[in-house]
């Protein structure tokens, strides 16, 4: 069930309501989708991802797809206009259609880091728990994308409002041509011209979202369709982040909600020092409250969507649930 959802700058936005097969006896889980993805990207062709396992658990499971997604379409946003506009009209719609008193979070990437800046300026009280993969508020990148953001985005900022993995397919005016002959020259990791277009624009590394050997074949031809176009005000505010050490705002006090921060050892878009920064810098405002996983054999989105990541993944993610 999809439901209209307006943002409190009134950007249109959506959210999805996963319908299962019973009336859930637990309550709603929020899954928050990271930069240029989509709701529908915790869905990929497996028998069990993770929305299968927590309707299984007896979550009641919603999809948001908010400013950064595909489908939203928006040119030019930041973190923290999710953080003011759309993560707390999100969860304030999922209470009142629900009637619950508490939503729980799981999200990926900037799509945690921006829900944590909404928590941590006080306006998720609704939220208990915010389990994040690939989260930080501390970002440490691959030097290379140190370069890359440093050198490249001033440059590319000039040229393009956006850019986009999908250019690895459709490559959309001179622009894109050109960045996709360097990426095919210097990406040799695969064929799908998608794949190592987000490797090249989201980290450093071959591949940089994840290890290859965690995706199967339909996964990994499935994703082409999964990234859109991201916008250049995101990585300028990423590029001041990474320089800097930490997104500013995150400074000003502990939040109100419990925080999971995942990684996978490998991952190459957040260096897994960004979720250990973060743990400690959290632990030590509130000692014992928040935890830390990292996942061997794993990189970033394949944490979601790798071909055992139900057996490899989502048992912590749902024992944190459970807390
Ligand atoms: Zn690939």
């Amino acid at each position: 069930m999809t439901v209209p959802l307006i943002a409190g700058d009134g950007l249109p936005l959506k959210l999805t309501r996963v319908m299962a097969e019973k009336p859930p006896p637990r309550g709603p889980v929020l899954l928050v989708h990271g930069a240029g993805n989509r709701g529908a990207t915790f869905r990929p062709p497996h028998r069990t991802t993770l929305v299968d396992a927590l309707l299984a658990e007896g979550w009641d499971v919603w999809l948001f797809d908010w400013r950064a997604s595909k489908e939203v379409g928006l040119v030019g946003w930041t973190l923290d206009q999710a953080a003011e506009f759309d993560h707390p009209a999100a969860v304030a719609k999922v209470l009142e259609l629900t009637g619950a008193d508490d939503v729980k979070i799981i999200a990926h990437c900037v799509g945690s880091a921006s829900v944590a800046l909404s928590a941590a300026s006080g306006r998720l009280p609704g939220v208990s728990t915010i389990i994040g993969n690939a989260f930080t508020l501390h970002p440490v990148v691959p030097p290379v994308s140190t370069a890359k953001l440093r050198g490249l985005v001033p440059i590319v900022s000039t040229l393009t409002r956006d850019v986009s993995p999908a250019w690895g397919d459709e490559p959309d005016g001179l622009l894109a041509q050109l960045i996709r002959l360097v990426v095919r020259a210097t990406h040799r990791e695969c064929h799908n011209d998608v794949c190592r277009m987000a490797s090249f624009i989201f980290g450093g590394g071959r591949s940089s979202l994840w290890n290859h050997e965690n995706l199967d074949e339909a996964t990994h031809d499935w994703l082409r369709a999964e990234f859109g176009p991201v916008p250049l005000t995101f990585f300028r505010q990423m590029a001041k982040a990474a320089a800097r050490g930490h997104f500013g705002s995150v400074y000003t006090g502990p939040p109100d909600a419990r925080f999971v921060l995942l990684t996978g050892e490998h991952n190459r878009c957040f260096l897994p020092e960004s979720q250990h920064r973060t743990f400690a810098h959290l632990e030590r405002r509130q000692p014992g409250r928040h935890e830390l996983h990292v996942f061997p054999g794993y990189g970033h989105l394949d944490v979601f969507i790798g071909k055992n990541a139900h057996t490899d993944t989502f048992p912590t993610i749902l024992a944190e649930l459970e807390k």
